[in-house]
């Protein structure tokens, strides 16, 4: 259980303005943590913050003992992402490469990595299709797949399940939770309350200029703020 992340008092944001401030949490090797926070409050700022796209304004984000190739990293999609001619293995595969090994051919260790990977995400018989021909859920498997070629240990992913229909996020988020339990440390960024308490350990949840809560998952859920949360998505839900 040796500790992966520490982020000491972070103030992050662009061009010197503050986004959010006050980020203190702790991710040891096979949490899993939910990010929580309405839209616009920092989330995928601190995802970018994390893995180094974005300076840190103030603080310090220590990785501790994690090394370049065991972090992978799922970005939030947009239409222009789904709509890439590429197959299914092309895309898997171009997930070693992030690992920061660069070679003109496909290295045997790197294709046995990518058709592992399909394999644990239920893929493997898409290997040859287009990628853009493709439903949303199987896209977000394959570009999981590709992530988890990048990693060994922690994976980043900003709203993974955007898009899909509850079916097709309910499979995606119980593959999250299958890698989790494997091992996986997982740093979701999501607005759903209903996969955090589901499935995370811990929760992060960013309010507007500021960290609000860090803690497990119990004590969110026992908490103020997360009872608060938990009604006013409901209610949402419900309307
Ligand atoms: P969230 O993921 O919680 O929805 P973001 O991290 O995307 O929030 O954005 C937080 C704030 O930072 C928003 O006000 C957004 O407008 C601003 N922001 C995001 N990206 C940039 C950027 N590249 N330059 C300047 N401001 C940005």
């Amino acid at each position: 259980m040796g500790k992966q992340i520490e982020c000491k008092n972070c103030t992050l944001g662009y061009e010197g303005v503050p986004v959010t401030e006050g980020i203190n949490f702790t991710v040891n090797s096979g949490d899993y943590l939910c990010i929580l926070g309405e839209n616009g409050s920092g989330k995928s700022t601190l995802i970018k913050s994390l893995l180094g796209l974005r300076p840190v304004m103030k603080g310090d984000i220590d990785w501790c003992e994690a090394k370049h190739g065991e972090i992978g990293y799922l970005p939030q999609q947009t239409v222009v992402q789904r709509d890439f001619p590429a197959s299914v293995r092309e895309i898997v595969i171009s997930g070693c490469m992030a690992k920061g090994k660069f070679h003109p051919f496909i290295l045997k260790e790197d294709k046995e990595r990518a058709a592992k990977a399909m394999e644990q995400l239920g893929i493997t018989d898409l290997e040859k299709h287009c990628y853009r021909e493709l439903s949303g859920g199987q896209q977000q498997r394959v570009l999981l797949a590709r992530a988890l070629c990048a990693s060994g240990k922690i994976l980043l992913l900003d709203e993974p399940v955007t898009g899909l229909d509850p079916k097709a996020q309910n499979d995606l988020y119980e593959m999250i939770a299958k890698l989790n339990k494997s091992g996986m440390t997982i740093i979701m960024v999501s607005h759903d309350i209903h996969a955090a308490v589901k499935y995370a350990s811990h929760v992060l949840h960013i309010g507007s200029k500021k960290q609000l809560f860090f803690g497990t998952k119990e004590d969110y859920v026992n908490s103020k703020l997360g009872q608060s949360f938990i009604n006013s998505e409901e209610a949402e839900h419900d309307e």
